[in-house]
């Protein structure tokens, strides 16, 4: 924290001392002061000396091993334009479609419908992670150019998943933002990667992950340079089997005091139910979640993935309805 009222060539000169170091320096305003975020390994600085040069007013640590995506060093909001959305905006990020591409057919009618419905961005996987070998693992590349020609017919942006290092630059030319899946949330060679991606990227929280641990992850993608995550709860491992997952809406005010990060919920693999699906979106926007991810199918019951917990066309848009409704009440948008 510097001075009050320092002179702007002062504060230039400390921030420049203090690249020399090596570190990278992240500058805000706070309460009319200037703060200086000094990021990187900082085991061979004297700390007491800088406490002592002219112009520095305070030294404290980051409260958390977080630094890049904690609020504290950056307090408001990071929103994400991706086509008409502003994620983490007032207005709702509403993303929706199948579980996987299994067709043009598929593709294209689930997309006019979630369209309809009030939905921004179309989800769905054509790089499947399957828990088995032998489950349908996705049309791969032939699956983001259907669902690319899909979305664009209906004015819609694409999400998508990206499996593997190799596979970012095949998926960013196809994808508006790149899906890390919960499996993937610790794979730090593919959070480097989409690091260096030139897309938002859309970071699952890992079956089994701490807040810690998937805010930690999300620091590893902001520290090779791309600062567009979108983080997405989408439930946990716990000793409840009732429910395909326990999906944890404490994150959300969690997530939210920690981070300038925006976060979304998927009630979808929350759940894996599909009636519990409407009302866990329900909750998760009462608890301030900036959107929803959610697999919708026109035809569940033959759903190559996750039929059993995707809403049908006309469930998902009631669902919409309802949604505009709570988020009135909180002054949001869809
Ligand atoms: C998915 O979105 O279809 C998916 C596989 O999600 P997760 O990584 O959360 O299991
Ligand atoms: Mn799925």
């Amino acid at each position: 924290m510097l001075e009050p009222k320092i002179a702007e060539a002062v504060a230039q000169e400390i921030a420049t001392r203090l690249r020399l170091f090596g570190l990278s320096v992240h500058r805000a305003e706070h309460q009319g002061q200037i703060r200086l975020g000094a990021v990187g390994d900082s085991a061979g600085v004297d700390w007491k000396a800088v406490r002592g040069w002219s112009g520095v007013a305070d030294v404290s640590p980051f409260p958390r091993p977080f630094q890049l995506v904690s609020r504290t060093f950056h307090p408001h909001p990071t929103v994400i334009t991706v086509g008409r959305c502003a994620i983490g905006s007032e207005q709702l990020a509403l993303m929706a479609g199948p579980c996987s591409v299994e067709g043009e057919e598929q593709a294209f009618t689930i997309a006019e419908q979630v369209a309809k419905a009030g939905a921004t961005i179309l989800r769905g996987g054509a790089y499947k992670p399957r828990t088995s070998p032998y489950s349908f693992q996705g049309l791969g590349e032939q699956g983001l150019k259907l669902l690319r020609r899909a979305a664009d017919a209906f004015g819609l942006a694409v999400v998508s998943e990206v499996m593997d290092t190799p596979q970012v630059p095949l998926v960013a030319r196809y994808a508006d933002i790149l899906q890390v899946g919960a499996r993937n949330m610790q794979n730090y060679a593919l959070l480097h990667e989409v690091g260096h991606a030139d897309r938002p990227v859309l970071l699952k929280r890992g079956l089994a992950s701490t807040i810690e641990e998937w805010l930690m992850s999300a620091e590893h993608i902001l520290s090779q340079g791309n600062a567009q995550v979108i983080l997405c709860e989408r439930g946990i491992r716990t000793f409840e089997t009732y429910t395909r997952n326990t999906l944890d809406l404490n994150a959300i005010p969690v997530v939210k005091e920690l981070s300038h990060l925006p976060v979304i919920v998927d009630p979808s693999h929350g759940t894996g139910i599909r009636d519990k699906v409407a009302p866990m979106a329900r909750a998760a926007i009462a608890a301030g979640a900036d959107g929803l991810i959610i697999e919708v199918h026109h035809d569940p019951d033959h759903a190559l993935s996750d039929g059993a917990q995707s809403l049908r066309p006309e469930q998902y848009r009631d669902l919409v309805d309802q949604i505009r409704t709570i988020g009135k009440v909180l002054g949001r948008t869809l």
